[in-house]
């Protein structure tokens, strides 16, 4: 009889699997806290249960992490690791040093089926969906390897559209948010998405209370369309009304994030476009600089370019920000996760 594994089993399926067992429900979250937060993955070391206890457990059940094949460390101090799956699939996670915090970019799929034009993860398609235990994996493992400070923000813009793995995405996020498992405050967890409506409804009213961001890079259907296949089937005024629902249920801003790719979507008329869409919904948009992909046909604008796009986009919405790329020279930047290495 194989072995299963408990990474990624939430606190209800521990204490069930506990009661299975003849033990009380509360065994359950003393396992649970051994995972998640002491980072225990051997039996005989989980000293407050019995002994009798440990032995049927090591019987039933294994507890198997992700398996790093490489670590990669940007000049900025960006880290990029490339994890195998079981089924040798690739996928990344990256680290991203920025002054006093410490965000942690996770995958949520191995490859991604949206296809959106810029990005690299984009061609490979998509392998499959992460379970559970690996999205909450990449965390464990950034603990195991540098302790509970390791970082303190999630955001999910790895690879993968993290709304298309939604069951998994939101029993991870009960993971990672519950106070006895990896204890992450919701409003430090981000979720990314390219649009897709009907999830992001749900995920308003999952009670989760996560931040969402949403990969906007073109202000109109018509420009959208050109990069973004998924915008066909979940249109932008439909986006924008679910967004809108977003920010109402939960009473949280949603950040737009905008690529700004040169002779693309760096006009004036684009600048408009953008201030009229997001008119009273209350946001933020982040402007990025393209980072080239290799066999895509993108180009980055001048620094100049995106700073005068923000200058401008600024009295027209709420608030701005212009994010600097961190760790290309590493292809650790937004949209260059491919993990060509295993492909
Ligand atoms: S940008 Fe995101 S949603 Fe689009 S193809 Fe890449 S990983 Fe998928």
């Amino acid at each position: 009889m194989s072995k299963i594994n408990l990474m990624g089993l939430t606190l209800d399926q521990m204490q069930a699997a506990l009661l299975a067992l003849g033990e009380n429900r509360y065994r359950g979250r003393q396992l649970f806290k051994w995972l998640y937060q002491a980072r225990q993955h051997d039996f005989d070391r989980m000293t407050d249960l019995s002994r009798e206890l440990r032995r049927q457990l090591a019987e039933r059940y294994t507890v198997e992490g992700l398996t790093m094949v490489r670590k990669q460390r940007s000049k900025d101090g960006t880290e990029k690791f490339l994890f195998r799956l079981a089924d040798r699939h690739p996928i990344e996670t990256v680290l991203i040093p920025d002054r006093d915090r410490r965000t942690v970019c996770v995958s949520s799929q191995a490859g991604c089926a949206l296809a959106c034009k810029f990005c690299a993860t984009g061609t490979m398609g998509l392998l499959r969906d992460l379970t559970v235990g690996e999205i909450v994996g990449q965390l464990v493992f950034l603990r195991q390897m540098y302790g509970d400070d390791s970082f303190g923000h999630v955001v999910f813009m790895g690879m993968g559209e993290p709304l298309n793995n939604y069951e998994n995405l939101l029993e991870s996020l009960r993971i990672m948010t519950s106070s006895q498992g990896l204890a992450i405050p919701a409003r430090r967890i981000t979720v990314s998405t390219s649009g897709i409506t009907p999830k992001i409804k749900k995920l308003a009213e999952s009670g989760l209370k996560v931040r969402l961001a949403v990969s906007l890079h073109a202000a109109t259907q018509v420009k959208r369309l050109k990069i973004m296949p998924v915008a066909d089937t979940f249109k932008l005024t439909k986006l924008m009304e679910a967004v809108r629902y977003y920010t109402e249920v939960t009473n949280q801003p949603v950040t737009f994030e905008y690529i700004v790719m040169a002779g693309f979507n760096d006009t004036m008329a684009d600048i408009k476009a953008l201030g009229r869409l997001v008119g009273g919904i209350p946001c933020k948009i982040n402007l990025l600089a393209y980072n080239p992909v290799p066999g895509l046909p993108f180009k980055r604008p001048a620094d100049e370019v995106v700073d005068w796009f923000g200058r401008e986009l600024n009295p027209r919405v709420m608030a701005v920000t212009v994010r600097q790329s961190r760790g290309r020279d590493i292809e650790a930047a937004c949209g260059q996760l491919a993990a060509r290495s295993l492909t």
